[in-house]
């Protein structure tokens, strides 16, 4: 009966209950991109288009939520859908039960009234799936199990729950327990720096400055901030298992800096017990001979360069200043120079790009022979040029995302490298997902770290979160450095005492 009814869209939605599931129905009709609409809006649908009403109620003794919806269109008398939830499972709570099954519902009923789905996570919004499926793990649960949680708590496809619950598995031997854990970090410092603004970065990352005044003032600030880091890491006897520094492009300091920046870095951080020094060089314009001796010197294990494609021509669209052929002879300079194990980044879903270029940009990077490769969607952010003017540019049509995706998966399993970690965000092409792949025994473990929340991050520079984890609960508290450039320059003592202070209950409980 429902097949027989025409699919149509709807315009926006009105949740008239205002009750404690109003959140998570407006994040399941988010999925749907359908916009919550004024109350009066169903009584003008003639000129607000096609209007929905959703009601909840639930059915006690085991849980279960009914979700009703009336649809109002201008063309006719409303149509009414209903969906019974299945039961809430033992193990949750019921208010964390009912908003789940109320999205459920809704995913279930849109999918029939819309004729469209939105991507294969089903309910899921959050960045990391991959901690869920921990939280499976910890239970007890063996790898079907997880895949089977995954699809039927979340309405997860098949095809994700297996690779979410594949990434999980093979990560869990990369996490600590207990005071090992508790006394365990890694550092992360931001470098706010870049040669020019990438056309889909909404980063608050800034040009570099001509003005050497305010790169001595940002690097004096940032010098704090390491010895502030370094100080805690001497109070409480951490052992730090890897730093990574990123951004930004923080090969995009003068050779000086960067050389003072590595050497500020390892002093403070590095001992015989650090596993991983990751330097992000993400463009290869900002690479050169010194600065590859400089990341020799400091001892740096990994560098990721990034070039994101292999195209002449979406590299200019994209806003790069360098060749593919800079991205090759950059790789062989720092592979002969003895250096470390390599990363790069690739975007599937870029400006102009379909199936097929995709898939001579992964010949060319299998030719390359990086250790790690890390495949992103497209996310279209606030905050981007390519936002503010997305009509501009030739994106992939539906599923084409998907599709690329899918041809970068099978290149990377070809060079004998497996999926290692996974994380999603707002607004990516066909609500898809990142994966970073690697040989095996080359994984990043700050990869992993950063994404399972599982070990305390420290975070130095603008914008850096540090993030205290409770190895007891895997509880996760936090704080953050100003994004602005000048506030973390003027007023970096005050964000310096926040860090101290949430260190200091972690530490001290
Ligand atoms: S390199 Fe990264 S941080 Fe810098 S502009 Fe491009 S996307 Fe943004």
């Amino acid at each position: 009966m429902d097949s027989a009814r025409q699919k149509m869209n709807i315009d926006g939605y009105l949740y008239p209950q205002a009750d404690e599931l109003t959140k998570a129905v407006g994040e399941a009709m988010a999925l749907q991109a359908i916009p919550a609409c004024p109350g009066h809006a169903i009584l003008e649908a003639p000129l607000h288009g096609n209007t929905i009403v959703v009601r909840n109620r639930t059915l006690s003794g085991p849980l279960r939520v009914v979700t009703e919806i009336e649809i109002h269109t201008a063309a006719s008398e409303p149509q009414h859908w209903e969906e019974v939830s299945p039961a809430a499972k033992a193990d949750e709570g019921p208010l964390g039960a009912a908003r789940r099954l109320a999205q459920l519902n809704i995913f279930a009923l849109l999918q029939k009234i819309t004729g469209r789905t939105p991507g294969p996570w089903g309910i899921l919004r959050g960045v990391r799936p991959t901690k869920l499926a921990h939280r499976f793990f910890d239970q007890g649960l063996a790898v079907g199990d997880v895949i089977t949680r995954m699809q039927d708590y979340y309405g997860v496809t098949g095809a994700k729950a297996e690779l979410v619950a594949d990434i999980a598995l093979r990560q869990r031997s990369f996490h600590l327990t207990g005071d090992v854990a508790k006394k365990t970090v890694s550092i992360y410092i931001g470098i706010p720096f870049c040669p020019s603004r990438c056309l889909y970065c909404s980063f608050p990352s800034n040009v570099l400055p001509a003005d050497r005044g305010k790169v001595e003032a940002f690097l004096e600030a940032l010098e704090l901030d390491i010895k502030a880091a370094a100080a805690e890491i001497d109070r409480y006897g951490l052992t730090v298992q890897t730093v990574y520094i990123g951004g930004g492009t923080p090969t995009a300091l003068a050779a000086d800096d960067f050389e003072r920046l590595l050497t500020l870095t390892r002093r403070a951080f590095i001992s015989p017990l650090t596993r991983e020094f990751t330097v992000e060089a993400g463009r290869p314009d900002t690479i050169d001979d010194a600065k590859i001796s400089a990341m020799q010197r400091a001892g740096v294990t990994r560098v990721s360069v990034n070039p994101q494609t292999m195209q002449e021509k979406t590299l200019k669209l994209i806003g790069r200043r360098h060749s593919v052929h800079d991205i090759i002879l950059v790789l062989e300079k720092i592979r002969s120079a003895g250096n470390p194990i390599i990363n790069m980044d690739i975007i599937v879903g870029l400006p102009g790009e379909d199936e097929g270029i995709l898939a001579d940009t992964m010949d060319q990077i299998t030719g390359l022979s990086p250790d790690n490769l890390t495949v992103h969607t497209l996310a279209i952010k606030k905050g981007s040029l390519l936002k503010s003017d997305q009509e501009g540019f030739d994106l992939p049509g539906e599923g084409a995302a998907a599709r690329m995706l899918a041809i970068a998966d099978s290149c990377a399993r070809k060079q004998g490298m497996v999926p290692y970690y996974l994380y999603r965000q707002k607004y990516m092409a066909d609500n898809l997902e990142n994966v970073g792949y690697a040989l095996p025994g080359r994984e990043c473990l700050y990869n992993i770290q950063i994404i399972d929340e599982r070990q305390t991050i420290i975070g130095i520079g603008p914008a850096a979160a540090t993030k205290a984890v409770d190895p007891g609960d895997w509880r996760l508290t936090s704080s953050y450095m100003p994004k602005d450039l000048s506030t973390y320059i003027n007023h970096l003592d005050k964000f310096l005492d926040r860090r101290r202070e949430l260190l200091a209950r972690l530490m001290e409980s």
